[in-house]
């Protein structure tokens, strides 16, 4: 009988004139019914009937929880520059603003203003990449695991691709060399040992079904002791002997030298194609610092092949890519990427501006500052790390104290060490900091209220 007390959908939504407003009558219609559900589960249970407030409470609730986006901002305060998970690289403003233009206006994307007719999407990144890198060609692509298949199914299907087995890599997100070679359909020819691979290897395993010799960037490991790998120059040369293409595969493919900021050296562009590599790939969204992307530069007949490839078309860059890569892309051409570009900025640091911002925190906090140090991340340079200072809070449970954090309005990411909680200020914007000190300042009160 208690059951007859709930209210009917049809009143509920007559009380319903802002939820409506807010999400639209379809949504609200079927969160007021699931509310009514669960009342009436709960009334069949033994429990008192809810009154509609409280019904609507319900749906309000729900439908909050349907609105609420699951990709949102967060701050890392990790010190994980290219954090895979919390979206790799930062765009620059000019990057960010070059996707709003063309994301809210019609856009030059294939179209050609002074003939006013057709145009190609392709010329938009080309021009500054082949500047850049000395290529004689370049191509965009949606990311680098697709410019790698795109490569080898293009110029290696049915034939064979010699590779050294130190470089059969899983690069995390379900990426490996040998698997991306099966889906092209070209033959992996391993050759070599797991730690030692020589030149003879290589020139040893060409026969007439060769088509390509590929080099791929190890990435996220490293192999130390007694190991050996032949150079790209080496590669090359033994490759011209057989009218063959090397593909270099680099990953995070720096522009600018990570050497001059106290890193190991990264791998250049500029200095496979230098060396010779016909296709040269690399990610857009790791030390590049730009939007997700998959760029090929290299020899033009190889780059034409690329283009005319059907799958092409299946693995093209879309808009954004191309608005925001060119506007990253020259920030290196005019020589302001350490300032511009949010990956460099980070990785160049001072190590002064880092220690005052951390003793700030530390200040408002009563922590302390300790050494710590920062991770390029990304599939880069592996087991390289940049002296950082960082804010360190001693709490009685570091892992409830990050669950805390993370379940802040604007979620924040913080790592521990040893028993502190720490806060790298590397990864963290100026305009973050205000709401970082806020979560933390919050969450130490309301814990030691506790
Ligand atoms: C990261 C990486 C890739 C994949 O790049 P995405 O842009 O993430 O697709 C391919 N090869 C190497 C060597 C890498 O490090």
């Amino acid at each position: 009988m208690t059951l007859r007390d709930l209210p009917s959908v049809e009143s509920l939504l007559q009380s319903s004139t802002g939820l409506i407003n807010d999400y639209g009558r379809p949504l609200v219609t079927d969160a007021l019914r699931a509310a009514l559900d669960s009342a009436r589960a709960a009334v069949r249970a033994g429990g008192p009937t809810p009154d509609p407030d409280q019904i609507l409470g319900m749906a309000r609730t729900q439908l909050a929880s349907l609105a609420a986006p699951s990709l949102r901002p967060v701050i890392n305060a990790t010190g994980v520059i290219l954090h895979t998970n919390l979206g790799r690289s930062l765009l620059s403003e000019d990057a960010v603003a070059a996707i709003a233009a063309v994301a809210q206006h019609y856009s030059t994307l294939e179209y050609e203003l002074p003939k006013g007719a057709r145009g190609s999407r392709s010329v938009h990144a080309e021009t500054l990449l082949t500047r850049l890198t000395g290529a004689e060609a370049a191509l965009v692509v949606n990311n680098a695991a697709c410019a790698l298949l795109l490569a080898l199914t293009a110029l290696a299907k049915n034939k064979e691709v010699i590779v050294s087995r130190g470089q059969l890599v899983e690069i995390g997100g379900g990426f490996r060399v040998p698997e991306v070679m099966k889906q092209s359909g070209a033959k992996l020819v391993e050759v070599g040992t797991t730690n030692r691979t020589h030149p003879h290897d290589i020139s040893e395993a060409v026969t007439s079904k060769t088509a390509a010799i590929l080099q791929a960037h190890h990435s996220n490991f490293k192999i130390i002791g007694f190991t050996a790998e032949p150079t790209l120059d080496e590669l090359t040369t033994i490759a011209r002997q057989h009218s063959l293409p090397v593909i270099d595969d680099l990953g995070s493919g720096a522009l600018l030298d990570t050497a001059t900021y106290g890193l190991a050296h990264e791998p250049m562009a500029q200095e496979s194609v230098k060396s010779g590599a016909g296709l040269v790939i690399f990610s857009g969204d790791k030390l590049l610092g730009g939007p997700q992307a998959g760029i090929i530069v290299g020899q033009k007949a190889l780059v034409e092949k690329l283009k005319k490839h059907p799958l092409a078309r299946a693995v093209r860059a879309d808009k954004l890519i191309l608005a925001a890569l060119p506007a990253t892309l020259l920030h290196y051409l005019k020589d302001e990427a350490p300032r511009k570009i949010p990956v460099w900025r980070m990785i160049s640091m001072p190590l002064s501006d880092i220690e005052a911002r951390a003793g700030r925190w530390a200040a408002a906090w009563g922590g302390t500052v300790i050494d710590g140090q920062s991770t390029v991340g990304g599939g880069s340079l592996p087991g390289e790390t940049l002296p950082t200072k960082l804010a360190a809070v001693s709490v009685s449970s570091p892992n409830k104290f990050l669950a805390q954090l993370r379940a802040a309005s604007t979620p924040l990411i913080a790592r521990v060490e040893g028993d502190l909680v720490v806060f790298d200020p590397r990864t963290v914007s100026a305009n973050e900091e205000a709401a970082l000190s806020e979560a933390v300042t919050f969450n130490l009160t309301r814990n030691s209220k506790q």
